[in-house]
């Protein structure tokens, strides 16, 4: 992909900020945190999002979350963390290369993650029970 950021940065054509690299995977921090250490996890092979990713990198990219999670909790004394994946505009992704946001959380942070939760009526959940087949 010649005009993808993420391709650039991963593949070190843009310099970035780096917190681990291997053949597969780069992990740097993101430019506009939502908390200190905010990182994203990008494979080096462009896929736009999930849906696209192999399934090889798939499995690897959630071992290289796990490691860097624990060195940003190791590294920053962080009590928490989140773990984003955007896929699609109407889901907030920006870039549309996949990436993994880690997200260090603190108590109290105020970080605002997360969502308002809804209700599960009995048929909502029947209907999505008939409808989607993983
Ligand atoms: P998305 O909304 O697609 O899930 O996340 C895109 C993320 O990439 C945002 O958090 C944004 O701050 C970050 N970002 C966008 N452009 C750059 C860049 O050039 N360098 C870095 N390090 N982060 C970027
Ligand atoms: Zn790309």
């Amino acid at each position: 992909m010649d005009n993808c950021i993420f391709c650039k940065i991963a593949n070190g054509e843009i310099p970035s900020a780096t917190l681990y690299e291997d053949d597969d995977f780069r992990v740097i921090l993101d430019l506009g945190p939502a908390t200190k250490g905010h990182a994203l996890l990008l494979p080096k092979t462009h896929a736009a999002n999930l849906y696209e990713l192999p399934d090889d990198l798939a499995e690897k990219a959630i071992l290289v979350a796990k490691k860097a999670a624990a060195g940003l909790r190791d590294g920053l004394g962080s009590d928490g963390l989140n773990l984003v994946q955007n896929n699609g505009e109407a889901a907030g992704q920006t870039v549309f290369h996949f990436h993994m946001h880690l997200i260090p959380r603190w108590k109290g942070d105020h970080a605002g993650v997360g969502w308002k939760p809804g209700t599960l009526t009995d048929e909502t959940r029947d209907e999505i029970l008939r409808k989607v087949h993983i």
